[in-house]
């Protein structure tokens, strides 16, 4: 074996020498197996706040509570390794499984009264030679699955689960020819100055409609190509889609209003984005003010340098940066404070359940957040707008646009220059 056996920090077992060890016991036709993948919440921040000398411990340390407490049972041939960062995976016995997470857990507890650090647990049974890789991504989706629900700190796949990675797997491996197919193409859903009532830009939303699967939710694939890293690809096709619908229609002499991208802060890693952009706006004669950028920012990330670089050149050429969903995380307040943005687009969690008579703190929330946003020469736009009281609140306390079902659901653009409401039109 000319590759590490043991992880340099922990001792434990690298992935690649696990999965063999682990495979040929699998395969070796042992029953009574489990396999269970553990991560710690919340390490990023714990390495922000502590420093990665003190993260480096807290892995040392989980090692040692691992190799000890599972080293107590009957059972002498667990397998222990360090996977990545904080992924530490286990094949041991499925009998005592439950009880020696239960003992590891606690005793991260006792030694850290001040911190909260919680090892979640993700356990799965596998059946006879069972493959080691399928066994071990069904454990981490049971511990993934858990990843919000503080209430909890171990899971045991189900099959639920399956259909989910099943899913996941589709949308990895379609990805490149539902783009071919189109497949995968964009709507817009108007923007209305409250002013005037009419429509004075678009968003620009990704569509997946598979022969196979039927329609896939963005809130499927999004999060799928971000933690696959594959993001960027379906983000520059939007642009692109976006950029030849926009050129069809100034071809034709027709009026066109500014519309705005998604684009995810993974973008800015994953490829130089600020050219894809640059190159489908130059190659369809797009003014770059007609151009707005939507991004979504939580304050868990590590290094707020590269996007903040990213923002700040779109910016300085000319394009609009929006901030959105602001309100969804905890997170909200900070990055306005990182991070300069155009205009704010106010989730639409504010206004859910939402009465105007009665929901007098949901007001105030509102209605200071949006003074806020005019302190700091912000513009505001209100999303998930549904209900004409809802739209005539929003007026009343000075919002400048607002988004929602109420004024239409993302279409055709050509179709949204015929609604009624009329256009804010910039001529072609
Ligand atoms: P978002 O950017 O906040 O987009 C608004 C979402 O709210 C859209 O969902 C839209 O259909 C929905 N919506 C609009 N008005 C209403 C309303 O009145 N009531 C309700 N209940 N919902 C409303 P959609 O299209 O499912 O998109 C979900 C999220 O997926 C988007 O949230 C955005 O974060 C992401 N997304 C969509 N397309 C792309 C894309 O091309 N690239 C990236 N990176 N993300 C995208
Ligand atoms: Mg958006
Ligand atoms: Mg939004």
């Amino acid at each position: 074996m000319n590759f590490p056996e043991h992880d340099g920090l922990t001792g434990l077992l690298t992935r690649r020498a696990f999965n063999e060890r682990a495979g040929s016991v699998m395969h070796s036709g042992e029953k009574g197996l489990a396999v269970v993948w553990f991560n710690l919440d919340n390490f990023k921040m714990f390495n922000k706040r502590f420093g990665f000398t003190r993260g480096d411990e807290i892995l040392k340390e989980i090692a040692l509570i691992l190799g000890s407490t599972f080293s107590h049972d009957e059972y002498s041939n667990n397998l222990l390794a360090r996977f990545s960062d904080d992924n530490f995976v286990i094949l041991t016995d499925w009998a005592s499984v439950e009880m020696n997470i239960d003992v590891v857990q606690e005793y991260l507890y006792s030694l850290h009264e001040n911190v909260t650090l919680r090892l979640r647990a993700g356990i799965y049974f596998p059946s006879d030679g069972e493959d080691i890789r399928a066994s071990c991504d069904r454990a981490k989706l049971a511990c993934d699955a858990i990843r919000k629900n503080h209430s909890v700190s171990s899971c045991m796949f189900h099959d639920g689960m399956s259909r989910e990675l099943a899913l996941q797997q589709h949308i990895l491996d379609h990805l490149d020819s539902a783009m071919m197919n189109e497949y995968i193409t964009v709507l817009y859903q108007p923007i209305v100055r409250l002013s005037t009532g009419k429509i004075c830009e678009a968003e620009a939303l990704a569509r997946w409609n598979d022969p196979e699967r039927g329609f896939i939710s963005p809130g499927e694939f999004i999060p799928t190509l971000e933690q696959y890293r594959e993001i960027h690809k379906l983000d520059i096709y939007a642009i692109k889609k976006v950029c030849r619908d926009y050129r069809a229609r100034t071809e034709r002499g027709l009026p066109i209003v500014p519309v705005s991208v998604n684009l995810s802060r993974l973008d800015f890693e994953l490829c130089d984005i600020i050219r894809e952009v640059e190159m489908a706006v130059m190659m369809n004669n797009i003014p770059r003010g007609m151009m707005r950028i939507e991004i979504t920012e939580s304050i868990n990330e590590e290094d707020t340098t590269v996007l903040n670089l990213g923002i700040e050149k779109f910016r300085a050429m000319g394009y609009q940066v929006w901030m959105d969903d602001f309100g969804s995380g905890y997170s909200s307040l900070n990055v306005l404070k990182d991070y300069n943005f155009d205009t704010i687009k106010f989730d639409m969690k504010f206004l859910h359940g939402f009465d105007v008579n009665k929901s007098e703190k949901a007001k105030y929330i509102i209605s200071s957040n949006l003074e806020m946003a005019r302190l700091m020469g912000m513009q505001a736009l209100a999303e998930g707008v549904e209900t004409e009281e809802q739209l005539e609140y929003l007026r009343s306390i000075g919002f400048g646009k607002a988004q929602g079902y109420y004024f239409g659901k993302p279409m055709k653009l050509d179709e949204m220059f015929s609604l009624k409401r009329g256009i804010e039109t910039v001529s072609s």
